[in-house]
């Protein structure tokens, strides 16, 4: 007996560097991440290392477009509904000096029609702190919410309380900005619980999408000297995906997509800077996974007789799990050959 699996709307593959479409279920989005290396950050989060949540080494300089991106703006394939990000800073906290060049060059090539607008991450108080006509510049913010739990965010020396995200998010919608939220699970003092509690807080606010990040503890940060000291165990691979798939699992009651659940470097930079933490090449993959061997199991459970699941060629990878582990585990549980047959077209959730 088979059924029809159909991927979710919302097992979206998201990517941070190079260009990255991201879907909201309307419309896809291309997205070109340019990280603004070599601008300071005031703050001192301890997980973080400002210098490195750039993702590139090179310096930046704000008074002119990159090269690369203007090659970039010239690839017809990416022509359509195309975004440019401005990630690794928090620009708002930026000098006019500084500022003003960039918005300069980015209003030119709005008026260019080469993009169809721009995004940035932002802290919370410096949404509710900064110029709405600056704020205005983007269609799309992204907060990074590391909790919603006044005693992480004071672990993690944040310096705002949660209520800062609350008025973040209701501002940039009264402004009619985008809402995306940066979401972390296995903080200091984060138990499985506080991080449900907080993502239930986050999908409550109802961002326009999220991310989901892992905690790593990168050398040279507050976060380590804790973990030296051993007054800070990061989460296992296993729990930061039982954490992960369950943040997801409840942003899709809400309808939340999620653009990306992983790690904010990439690879090449994590290879220096990770000391410790869940770190896993398919973290992602690991993470879809798992939510199909959940309701997979839920599936053969309720129906003894079946052997064979029907999965849309699409996310066959992610139904038969990394390296295979979900066949193998759903073999080991139900005692019998498991079939994944591979459709063309999605069909309904037989759950
Ligand atoms: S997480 Fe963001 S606000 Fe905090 S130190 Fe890093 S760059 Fe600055």
């Amino acid at each position: 007996m088979g059924v029809q699996i159909p991927p979710s709307a919302s097992f979206l593959r998201g990517r941070s560097f190079g260009p990255c479409f991201l879907s909201n279920g309307m419309q896809k989005s291309t997205i070109y991440p340019l990280f603004l290396s070599g601008t300071a950050c005031p703050h001192r989060c301890s997980y973080c290392r400002p210098a490195l949540s750039s993702g590139v080494n090179r310096p930046f300089d704000p008074g002119s477009p990159p090269a690369d991106l203007l090659l970039w703006l010239r690839v017809p394939r990416f022509a359509n509904n195309r975004f440019l990000a401005l990630y690794g800073t928090d620009l708002v906290s930026w000098s006019a000096n500084t500022l003003e060049p960039l918005l300069q060059w980015c209003d030119a090539i709005l008026r260019s029609g080469a993009v169809s607008g721009f995004r940035t991450s932002l802290r919370p108080d410096s949404v509710n702190q900064a110029d709405a006509s600056i704020l205005r510049r983007f269609s799309t913010i992204e907060l990074g919410v590391p909790s919603m739990d006044s005693s992480v965010l004071n672990a993690i020396q944040r310096d705002h309380a949660p209520a800062c995200v609350t008025d973040a998010v209701h501002r940039l919608r009264e402004l009619g900005i985008g809402v995306g939220i940066q979401t972390m699970i296995g903080l200091p003092g984060a138990t499985r619980e506080i991080d449900q509690a907080s993502t239930e807080i986050v999908a409550r606010l109802r961002p326009d999408y999220v991310r989901i990040h892992p905690t790593l503890v990168l050398y040279e940060t507050p976060l380590w000297a804790e973990y030296q000291a051993k007054r800070y165990v990061p989460l296992d691979i296993e729990e930061a995906v039982v954490r992960s798939a369950a943040a997801w699992d409840e942003y899709e009651v809400y309808g939340i997509p999620v653009a990306r659940c992983g790690f904010h470097l990439p690879d090449s930079q994590l290879k220096s800077a990770l000391a410790a933490g869940p770190w896993h090449p398919a973290f992602g993959q690991l993470v879809r996974g798992r939510r199909w061997r959940d309701r997979l199991e839920a599936y053969f459970d309720s129906h003894p007789d079946s052997d064979t699941i029907d999965v849309s060629q699409k996310a066959i990878s992610d139904a038969v799990g990394h390296r295979g582990e979900n066949r193998r585990w759903l073999e080991a549980r139900f005692h019998k050959r498991i079939r994944f047959r591979p459709v063309p077209e999605p069909g309904d959730y037989p759950w």
